[in-house]
């Protein structure tokens, strides 16, 4: 049931830090047909360009990588926008996939889709148990939407679609901004610049007493190829380390890595977010994929990455 080498895939999003990973992995591992469009070419958000592209390019298999992402302010302060692109990004291709006949197409969603006070390790079955954490509950709808528009489809057309669900991810071409990004990029980028300028202080958003786990994102790209090769159920399934640790942890080892020492201040003025986050990765696990890169060296190949592209 592998995915044919010489297959066209689309990777739909091939400049952001998922789908540039993925991209990157099918490389190395012998696809020779890769197609990818930037946002300037093809607007995804529009249902007549996503058809016109799809019908001309004509890909076997898609991977759905394309979404509006942002840490928990972003999220907090612009859930319209983020329930609305994601709705139309994800509507928009997979219903042109099916009508083209792709015969493969791997939808990535998030861990934020379940309950905010699910039980941890996060199973798959925890999928629309309880209410959502509030900072990111549009993007959150909407991938909960992706993950039903693949089941439907599967059970209305009989088509051979997956989701999988990554929890908080990082690597290379992440987004870096101060207000924007995540917390993990975020950290590498505070701590980098008061090593600079000899800070001896950083602050760090909420209690730090949030738990939260982290996957590279050349793991994940390994894992996605890893589902589109042997997974073919209705049921999302969970890609993560299954550890977690606390930001304040977080915090200590960036800053270890970037080689900086100082106070950790706190802004208790920024919102925690949901109070634990980790997965189970059991079904992955029986699979018989694990992910390979330690918290500490992707750490330490981010930083490295982030001094040659973004410092
Ligand atoms: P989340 O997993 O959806 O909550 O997304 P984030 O990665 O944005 O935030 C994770 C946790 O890190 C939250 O509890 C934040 O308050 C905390 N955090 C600490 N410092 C920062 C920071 O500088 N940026 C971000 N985005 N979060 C931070």
């Amino acid at each position: 049931m592998s995915v044919d080498r010489a297959a066209r895939v689309y990777v739909a999003g091939h400049r952001g830090m998922v789908g540039s990973a993925v991209w990157r992995h099918l490389e190395d591992q012998g696809f020779t047909d890769l197609v990818g469009a930037t946002s300037s070419e093809v607007d995804l958000r529009d249902q007549g360009a996503v058809d016109a592209f799809l019908k001309d390019v004509e890909p076997q298999v898609v991977v759905l990588a394309a979404a509006r992402v942002g840490g928990i302010m972003a999220n907090a302060s612009a859930p319209a926008d983020f329930l609305a692109d994601n709705l139309r990004i994800q509507l928009n291709v997979m219903q042109a996939a099916q009508r083209i006949g792709v015969e493969r197409l791997l939808f990535l969603g998030s861990s934020c889709i379940y309950p905010k006070f699910a039980p941890q390790p996060i199973q798959e079955s925890s999928l629309l148990t309880g209410a959502l954490e509030q900072t990111n509950d549009g993007y959150a709808i909407a991938k909960i939407a992706g993950v039903l528009q693949v089941q439907t489809l599967r059970r209305q057309y009989g088509v051979r679609y997956i989701s999988a669900m990554p929890t908080n991810l990082y690597g290379p071409h992440d987004n870096f901004d101060p207000t924007s990004s995540h917390v993990l990029p975020a950290m590498i980028r505070r701590f980098h610049e008061a090593k600079v300028t000899r800070a001896p202080s950083v602050t760090v958003w909420g209690s730090g007493t949030p738990r939260r786990e982290f996957l590279h994102v050349d793991d994940l790209a390994e894992a996605v190829l890893f589902l589109l090769d042997t997974y073919d159920e209705p049921e999302p399934i969970n890609v993560g380390t299954g550890e977690d640790l606390t930001i304040r942890a977080l915090a200590e080892l960036v800053a270890n890595v970037v080689g900086w020492r100082g106070e950790l201040d706190q802004d208790l003025s920024k919102p925690d977010g949901t109070p634990r986050k980790v997965l189970d990765v059991g079904r992955l696990a029986t699979l018989g994929w694990r992910p390979r890169i330690g918290l500490r060296d992707g750490i330490a190949a981010t930083y490295a990455w982030y001094l040659r592209h973004v410092a």
